[in-house]
């Protein structure tokens, strides 16, 4: 069988490919298997990445669900005080926060409501290169090809391990708790639609809301060599405003960050990679859908100036390339920043606390309006 686009992965970049590309009349093949886990958490939604979903005509229905949040709030993580507050109601564009859930929602109803736009329940399980001819293998015993097959499977995915078989990912030394807690349960300062960043010795915590402020999500990042792994409960004991968090073990989920090197490569027979399998992000800036939704927007820009497919990827590659590298890059440093201790992490509050807000806002608003 053979199709002229093929998409594998039914997450953000994948779904957001198939919308863009039917968009201007291609008929494209999701491949992902249907049975998919309840996406956990929320997501930010900066500048960058609402004006990237503009581009699909999604930006209304985003901005109906999502939260808009007013002020980054800047705190010490071991006194709970403000070290500065920095606006974001100035900006002409919102910066948000939703359920991770919801925004997938919003890409799949797009994608089940367009005839172009075909499903296919099933995984792919080998990718095969043989005379210029790029296979998928199925795992419902289907090969397919395509000239064009576009990898939203992820980092861990099969298109980045066929494209980048080399590439590494490396344990960090840092792991993140994540948890979302009802609203009614926590201390109200939480709801408010602050995106609150708490800066401690060798940690931090982020807290937004989501769904009208019903919910909270937490982020808690930690280094292993400093804090227990086995307990947030150990972690946030004594703290005067956390330890009820702590208390509540149950909310929480352990994962490790890990270290992924900057990949060079895209393409690799009939198979672009995109979004997280082309460039994984430091979750310290909250750029990784954003990131994988500036890259449909590049898609669709060149679609709607006349690019053939092939123009159009080539064009993704070469534009998006250096873009998600410099945001990668950014964002490592602000996990470095994040991730002082000792005398180096009372001297970044105290500089934060004196000239955060300028410093910062600049930082954002180079990040957000030129990435
Ligand atoms: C908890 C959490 C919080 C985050 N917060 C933010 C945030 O605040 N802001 C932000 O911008 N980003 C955030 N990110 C990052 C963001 O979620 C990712 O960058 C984004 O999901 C990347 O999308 P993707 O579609 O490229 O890849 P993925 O989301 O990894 O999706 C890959 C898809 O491919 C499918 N797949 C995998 N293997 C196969 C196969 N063999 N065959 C077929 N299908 C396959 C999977 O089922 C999945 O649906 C967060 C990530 C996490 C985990």
């Amino acid at each position: 069988m053979n199709e002229e686009i093929i998409v594998i992965g039914n997450s953000f970049s994948g779904l957001g490919t198939a919308i863009a590309f039917a968009k201007y009349g291609h008929k494209i093949k999701i491949i992902a298997p249907k049975k998919k886990a309840q996406i956990i958490g929320g997501l930010q939604i900066a500048p960058n990445g609402l004006s990237a979903l503009s581009r699909l005509d999604l930006d209304n229905e985003v901005l109906r669900q999502a939260d808009k949040l007013l002020a980054v709030d800047i705190k010490s993580f071991e006194l709970g005080s403000s070290l500065t507050n920095i606006s974001l109601s100035k900006d002409s564009s919102p910066y948000l926060s939703m359920s991770r859930q919801d925004l997938f929602q919003i890409l799949l109803k797009k994608c089940l409501e367009n005839t172009l736009i075909e499903f296919i329940d099933s995984k792919v399980i080998a990718i095969s290169d043989q005379l210029n001819n790029t296979s998928l293998i199925l795992d419902n015993a289907d090969i397919l090809t395509a000239s064009f097959i576009i990898g939203a499977d992820g980092w861990d995915g099969k298109t980045r391990k066929f494209v980048n078989p080399s590439a590494n990912r490396a344990d960090s030394g840092y792991s993140i708790y994540r948890g979302v807690f009802p609203s009614s349960i926590i201390p109200t300062g939480f709801s408010y639609p602050n995106l609150q960043l708490w800066l401690g010795d060798s940690c931090h915590l982020v807290s937004y809301p989501i769904r009208n402020g019903k919910y909270v999500n937490f982020v808690f990042a930690f280094s292993e060599k400093f804090f227990s792994k086995t307990s947030i409960k150990s972690i946030f004991l004594n703290h005067p405003v956390l330890s009820i968090l702590g208390e509540k073990s149950d909310f929480w989920n352990l994962t490790t960050i890990k270290n992924s090197e900057l990949s060079f490569n895209w393409r690799r027979g009939s198979i672009t990679l995109i979004g997280d399998a082309a460039h994984p992000m430091p979750p310290h800036l909250a750029q990784g859908a954003g990131q994988s939704f500036m890259d449909v927007a590049c898609i669709e820009t060149e679609l709607a100036n006349g690019s053939s497919i092939s123009d159009t990827l080539d064009n993704m590659i070469k534009l998006r390339m250096p873009e998600a590298h410099s945001v990668a890059r950014k964002s490592q440093i602000s996990g470095n920043i994040f991730r002082m201790y000792g005398p180096f992490a009372n001297l970044r509050n105290q500089i934060i606390g004196l000239a955060g807000q300028k410093i910062i806002d600049e930082f954002l608003q180079e990040l957000w309006l030129s990435a």
